[in-house]
């Protein structure tokens, strides 16, 4: 049976270019133009995932996200505004899964939805503490990270860094994302500070256990893959 995915987007532009994008995709798709009949399109069941717009007529993201976590546990993409920061933290808080800040590029937003598709599946290990990448384990509770047996000593935003890139392993994450969940929403520095961070992180790594753990997608991000050599 095909997976459905809900759009509950009122701009008919961007629903319409989602839908054709998911179909494309192999999903099947429902679409709702505003947040009360959002809502029930959810309840009903019929959809496996809802990608939902923050700004909507009659029912806003938030009001629908809230109505809906009463009674369902559907995976939430939430999707805001660039500049909408309280939005981001409202929307996590509120029981969304994730969240993509408006305009955002569509490969991201579909390795987004396979992700969590895959999660809810139980393909990913249940041990959300313990992230894995070859000879490489990091503890996330304990905030510790090993090379084989070895512990490697990092400093908080590395860890970050490297946790964000090990929970979308195999998925191209932008700068602005790894910037958003690294540096906080509200981080006024240095917009290179990502790419300072990952080759710190490649001096630690790559350089003392000579594997090519990061790689750079030239334009768009950095990733970390499962067959890292
Ligand atoms: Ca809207």
């Amino acid at each position: 049976m095909a997976t459905t995915i809900l759009i509950v987007e009122d701009e008919e532009k961007i629903g319409r270019f989602l839908e054709l994008e998911l179909r494309h995709e192999g999903y099947q798709v429902l679409k709702a133009a505003n947040g009360r009949e959002g809502l029930e399109k959810a309840q009903s069941g019929q959809a496996d995932l809802m990608v939902l717009d923050v700004m909507l007529p009659e029912l806003n993201g938030f009001e629908v996200l809230r109505r809906l976590r009463k009674n369902s546990d559907i995976p939430v993409i939430l999707l805001t505004a660039r500049d909408a920061v309280m939005d981001k933290v409202a929307g996590l808080d509120g029981g969304a899964d994730d969240y993509m800040t408006k305009p955002f590029a569509i490969e991201e937003l579909l390795a987004r939805i396979r992700l969590i598709l895959k999660k809810r599946s139980g393909s990913i290990s249940s041990d959300k503490n313990l992230l894995t990448c070859g000879e490489l384990t990091m503890d996330v509770k304990r905030y510790e990270v090993h090379y084989g047996a070895e512990l490697v000593e990092l400093t908080h935003r590395e860890f970050e860094l490297l946790r964000v890139l090990l929970e979308n392993k195999n998925i191209v994450v932008s700068r602005d994302t790894l910037l958003e969940k690294v540096c906080g929403y509200d981080y006024m520095g240095e917009t290179n500070i990502i790419d300072v961070y990952v080759r710190y992180l490649r001096s630690k790594l790559d350089n003392v256990y000579h594997i090519k753990l990061i790689q750079t997608v030239r334009g768009v991000g950095y990733c970390i893959k499962d067959d890292v050599k």
